[in-house]
């Protein structure tokens, strides 16, 4: 379970102080799907960051089991950041590197043996449906493709929280219709917890469970996705 609280961001600019996310309350279950929508300049780039723990809030706690993230610093902070995978707009894949490599970035970065790195690979490659693509090149797959490959490296410290950073702007309808489906996969057969980030309301009417609207820093509607999202 992942719970923010009371989540505050500013910034001090030469001309003064931008208060950016002003008192941030949300609680995204296992195994559900929260989409978090909203206009440009709502705040919604400020808040994934603050939660991919990019960026550090200014007050306010993410919860993690009960754990608060946002207390830590350091080489902690390091070790609970594994809670967290994000997946972004264009994929952020590294294009020298094969899928296979890139997905197994995480995995060296934190010193996994080579054989035990394959092992959780090949699962990884699998579990997103492109085994066959280990060896290709970023550059010779879909947007689609690039981005569940981007969720398999999200994946491969075994994250309790997925959060999706606008990953579906940019990819055609089949394509998106492929990572939404993935990702609802995720959600049931791994009881992640996924936030979406996005304004696009197809999005949040495929999978989301429950739909926090942003405006002007504030959650100023958070409900079911049936009662907040009227039916065409
Ligand atoms: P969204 O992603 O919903 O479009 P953002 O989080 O990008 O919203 O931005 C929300 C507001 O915060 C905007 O008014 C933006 O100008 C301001 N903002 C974002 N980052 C900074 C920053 N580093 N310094 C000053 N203001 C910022
Ligand atoms: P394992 O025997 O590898 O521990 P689990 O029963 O934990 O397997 O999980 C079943 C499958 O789901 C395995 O392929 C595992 O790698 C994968 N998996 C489990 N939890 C996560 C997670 N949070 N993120 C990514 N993959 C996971």
């Amino acid at each position: 379970m992942i719970e923010i609280k009371d989540l505050h961001k500013h910034y001090d600019t030469a001309q003064g102080r931008i208060e950016v996310l002003k008192g941030i309350d949300l609680s995204v279950p296992e195994g559900s799907i929260t989409a978090v929508v909203g206009p440009s300049g709502a705040g919604k780039s400020t808040l994934s960051h603050c939660i991919s723990l990019l960026e550090k809030p200014s007050s306010g706690q993410i919860l993690v089991d009960g754990k608060d993230l946002g207390a830590l610093s350091g080489r902690a902070l390091r070790a609970e950041r594994r809670a967290i995978g994000t997946i972004f707009q264009n994929s952020a894949l590294l294009s020298r590197l094969s899928v296979a490599e890139n997905v197994a970035l995480p995995l060296r970065n934190l010193g996994v043996v080579h054989y035990e790195m394959q092992q959780r690979v090949a699962q990884l490659l699998d579990r997103v449906g492109l085994l066959e693509k280990a060896n290709a090149y970023p550059g010779q797959l879909s947007g689609g493709q690039r981005q569940r490959v981007g969720i398999a490296r999200a994946l491969a410290l075994r994250p309790r929280l997925l959060l999706s950073d606008e990953a579906t702007s940019g990819l055609d309808p089949e394509s998106t219709h492929q990572v939404l489906g993935l990702l609802d996969s995720l959600r049931s057969d791994l009881g992640l917890s996924i936030i979406l980030i996005t304004h696009e309301m197809d999005v949040v009417r495929h999978v989301a469970d429950e739909v926090a609207q942003l405006a002007g820093g504030r959650i100023a509607e958070h409900g079911a996705l049936h009662e907040l999202v009227a039916s065409p």
